[in-house]
């Protein structure tokens, strides 16, 4: 399949707004169909992070130096690191069979894929109200104040380019936004440009009562 059929889908959301999770989710409900595009990043691994799984894990100068080969489809910095997705990322997708490829991005890296792939599906994450992002990322217990602060601040900047987005995904509830975004990566599935083939086939094919 060329890589321009693949459903491009970018999920964008603060820290805290469960993003991860609702990216682990679409993934397992459509294991085989949609694959995740591993970023590079230049900040360190946590927890049980491998390389190469969540993240391609790099240094500056390496990643640098794919900024000055033109290696990226996008790239940006997000809370004092560098964050990239790879140029060969569709491709690679498109080769290993996959139908849609899935960004777990920040606001600035799905305006850049935007601009050169007017087709990509964005979603933003809405968190039910300030309060309860705050208490998201306290419950983490992995972040300092300072971190929180800084995280609460982006998350109103990134919500505050919402009108760039084709849908809005309110998480007051995970397993309701859990089956909204299955349902809206479904419905792009469906969409008349990916199933004309279908139609078309039918088409050209004799009816039962003709072919008896
Ligand atoms: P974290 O460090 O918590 O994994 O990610 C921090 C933020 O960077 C998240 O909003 C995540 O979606 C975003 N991010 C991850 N990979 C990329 C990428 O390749 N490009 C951009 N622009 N943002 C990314």
């Amino acid at each position: 399949m060329p890589a321009d059929d693949l459903i491009a889908l970018a999920l964008v959301g603060p820290s805290g707004s469960g993003k991860s999770t609702l990216c682990s989710h679409l993934l397992r409900k459509f294991a085989g169909d949609l694959r995740l595009s591993v970023s590079y990043t230049t900040r360190a691994p946590r927890g049980n992070e491998r390389d190469g799984v969540e993240y391609n894990f790099v240094d500056r100068t390496r990643f640098q130096a794919m900024i000055d080969a033109g290696g990226f489809l996008e790239w940006a910095e997000v809370h004092s690191n560098y964050y990239g997705t790879a140029a060969a990322t569709l491709d690679e997708s498109a080769r290993a069979g996959a139908k849609g490829v899935l960004f777990d991005i920040d606001f600035q890296g799905a305006r850049q894929i935007l601009a050169k792939l007017p087709s990509l599906v964005s979603v933003m994450i809405v968190p039910p109200s300030w309060r309860e992002l705050e208490r998201r990322l306290r419950a983490r217990g992995t972040d300092s104040e300072e971190v929180i602060a800084r995280r609460m601040r982006n998350a109103r900047t990134e919500l505050a380019h919402y009108a760039m987005f084709d849908y809005l995904l309110y998480n007051d509830e995970l397993a309701r936004a859990c089956d909204e975004i299955a349902a809206i990566y479904g419905a792009e599935r469906a969409r008349r440009a990916r199933r004309a083939s279908l139609a078309e086939g039918l088409l050209r094919a004799p009816d039962a009562v003709a072919a008896q």
